[in-house]
């Protein structure tokens, strides 16, 4: 598949995900990630990590500090523990991305919905994360991209239906050596996958392809 607003020769690598799988790489600073929703209303859980300093994880307080919303939206930088930028978020069709409800877990689907799973984003984190040499405690909280998580001003969360379109992408900039590892959620007990988890196209472009 093409990228829909890059020529294909740009491109160092481009993979689609299946419902379910996930994904991990090592950017360089200027590289670009970007991410498209093939189908719609399809949640992307997303970690990333300073590859030069591995324990400088992603830090979704200080994003959201920083950047002064609760949701990562095209301008947004993406913070590290050690409040470095890790990512610019440089083109987004959707608008909507959380950083508030984290990854589904096998178990939290037996006590949200006494679901006895495998699949989980959490199990994917930890499969994608054991390659680079990184254990289950360098999990932290995630980006959600293309889910929508609103919330009450009297502090109710819910995780609503997403609003992606078929097509719809975000491309995030690295800003220096990067780890991004990336779960296509399989969750079918919400409506995070839109209850059918479906394909996404993961595409990495080299700076020095540009
Ligand atoms: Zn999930």
């Amino acid at each position: 598949m093409t990228s829909p607003t890059r020529p294909a020769s740009a491109a160092a690598s481009t993979e689609i995900v299946p419902p379910g799988g996930r994904w991990s790489g090592r950017l360089e600073a200027g590289d670009r990630l970007r991410i498209t929703d093939i189908e719609g209303q399809q949640a992307v859980d997303f970690l990333c990590y300073g590859a030069d300093m591995p324990l400088d994880r992603m830090n979704l307080p200080n994003t959201i500090k920083l950047n002064k919303s609760l949701y990562v939206t095209r301008g947004c930088r993406i913070y590290s523990d050690h409040a470095r930028v890790l990512f610019t978020v440089e083109e987004d069709s959707c608008g909507y991305h959380d950083t508030l409800a984290g990854c589904c877990s096998n178990e939290s689907n037996k006590l949200r919905y006494d679901v006895d799973t495998t699949a989980s984003c959490r199990a994917n984190f930890i499969a994608e994360l054991s390659k680079w040499g990184l254990g289950p405690s360098e999990i932290v909280s995630n980006i959600n991209f293309f889910m929508r998580v609103p919330f009450k001003e009297d502090g109710h969360v819910v995780i609503a239906d997403g609003i992606s379109k078929a097509g719809d992408h975000v491309v995030l900039k690295a800003e220096r050596p990067v780890l991004a590892v990336l779960s296509n959620c399989p969750q079918e007990h919400n409506p995070a996958a839109g209850g059918k988890p479906t394909p996404i196209e993961v595409e990495v472009i080299r700076a020095a392809s540009l």
